[in-house]
């Protein structure tokens, strides 16, 4: 379908993308500047992003997030607020990791080094930025376990990933708790009744007038006041959306954020299989290739298998069979090989190759933690950027991608003059 009337091929605000960020930013428009048309061009055939809830059959209807999950710095995270608002409920079981979190595993020496490795990375007061690597103390017992960590938090291996970068990471105070329906379900929730075009893929971008800014589309050109870009890192950095004129600091400091992997499984678990409820077990202590398993959150009958860095591109590109595997494997080391005739497999995500995201969160390479900035940066005040990898200290995360969104959204609505007053209250209030 082309935008073949005249309303709809030119409008105030088209926001490229609506994941977090593009959702964040239309609801803030409409919310604050209801005056102003705001449309969401989204390439694929949902809302949502990397914001995926399923109730897969499999599970009597359970729901699961293949992609974002958990609230982060749950205090000061915005979605949380927005769950209650809309209707959703905010599990408040602490995470793992954090104060209170239930882990079936103990063991002191590791969690020494780990708290000892993190200490020297904050101490770590040198201009030169390196890889996180190079806090590892070499030879230390510790240091599997610490690389499996680095993989989960980055997507990619500790020696990928900057160690300044790292220190600015602060998704505010935690514990981290949950959506009981679903992080997917609760953005998916909070764009009811906003303007979003589904697949619709934005190719180019010409920014080159005073006045507008021209999207070609794959359902046709549309003519905007404003354009906000949400789209990932790889993806900018793949062009696959060109700008005219071009905007090679865009693309350069794209891919010094690439985006990590992680993928989750699920399994279902037969009802007669005693095993605790909602508690992390890591499947080996040994290997820095592991997954991370959530036993029964919410008390469900269901594993959720985290596996990142090397070992999810690894067991992505062998595909769905070779994670079971090796999940059933590493369960199979946990509760004993019984445990196999007990598990089935429910879903899996495979965000490497999901088209128009092609990962899951974006690291920084050592030495481009100021690409974050560049990357944030508005162009000529008609073409905004928003975007997990946009936020300085909240990258990563929905919440993150949400105030990017929010800012970009405001200084929209600071440029077109009329409700400045509205965007200070607003901003107050989240
Ligand atoms: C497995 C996994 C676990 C995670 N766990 C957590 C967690 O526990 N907590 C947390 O806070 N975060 C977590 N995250 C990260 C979080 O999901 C992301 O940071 C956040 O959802 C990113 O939102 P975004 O709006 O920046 O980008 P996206 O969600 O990627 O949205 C961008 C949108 O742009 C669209 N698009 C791309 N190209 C085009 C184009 N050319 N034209 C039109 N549209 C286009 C895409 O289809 C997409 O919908 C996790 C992610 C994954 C994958």
């Amino acid at each position: 379908m082309q935008f073949q009337e005249r309303s709809r091929s030119e409008v105030d605000v088209a926001i490229v993308g609506a994941g977090a960020a593009g959702v964040a930013a239309a609801r803030q428009l409409k919310t604050i500047c209801p005056h102003l048309s705001v449309l969401v061009l989204e390439a694929g055939s949902r809302i949502g992003g990397r914001a995926l809830s399923l109730r897969p059959e499999l599970l009597a209807g359970e729901p699961i997030d293949l992609g974002c999950g958990w609230l982060h710095g749950a205090r000061t995270n915005a979605w949380r607020k927005i769950a209650g608002d809309v209707g959703l409920t905010v599990d408040q079981t602490p995470a793992p990791w954090s104060e209170g979190g239930r882990r079936l595993q103990s063991d002191p020496e590791a969690e020494d080094g780990i708290e000892a490795f993190f200490a020297r990375v904050d101490g770590y007061s040198a201009e030169t930025d390196v890889p996180l690597s190079a806090m590892l103390e070499p030879g230390h017992s510790a240091n599997a376990r610490l690389e499996a960590i680095g993989t989960y938090l980055n997507g990619a291996s500790l020696d990928q990933a900057s160690l300044i970068d790292y220190r600015h990471y602060a998704p505010g105070e935690g514990p981290d708790w949950r959506v009981r329906e679903g992080y997917g379900t609760l953005i998916g929730r909070y764009a009811e009744g906003l303007d979003i075009r589904l697949k619709t893929i934005v190719s180019h971008i010409d920014h080159g007038a005073a006045d507008s800014v021209v999207l070609t589309t794959s359902c046709g050109t549309l003519r905007a006041k404003w354009a906000i870009v949400t789209v990932s890192t790889n993806i900018l950095a793949a062009q696959a959306i060109r700008f005219t004129p071009a905007l090679p600091e865009k693309v350069e400091a794209a891919a010094s954020l690439p985006l990590g992997l992680a993928n989750k499984l699920f399994l279902a678990v037969s009802p007669e299989l005693d095993m605790p409820v909602d508690i992390q077990a890591y499947g080996s202590p040994t290997s820095s290739a592991t997954g991370s398993y959530q036993i029964r959150p919410f008390g469900s009958a269901t594993i959720e298998a985290y596996f990142a860095g090397p070992l999810a591109r690894e067991l992505e590109s062998e595909g769905e069979d070779a994670a079971l595997s090796f999940a059933y494997e590493e369960l199979a080391g946990l509760f004993g090989s019984d445990i196999r005739r007990h598990l089935k497999f429910a879903a899996i995500s495979g965000w490497a190759a999901s088209p128009h995201i092609g990962g899951s969160y974006a690291y920084a390479l050592p030495g481009a933690s100021a690409a974050r900035a560049v990357l944030a940066a508005s162009v000529d005040e008609r073409l905004l950027f928003a975007g997990e990898a946009c936020s300085l200290s909240r990258y990563s995360t929905a919440h993150g991608a949400y105030e990017t969104g929010i800012a970009a959204a405001n200084s929209v609505a600071s440029a077109s003059g009329s409700t400045v007053g509205a965007v200070r209250e607003n901003r107050s209030s989240t």
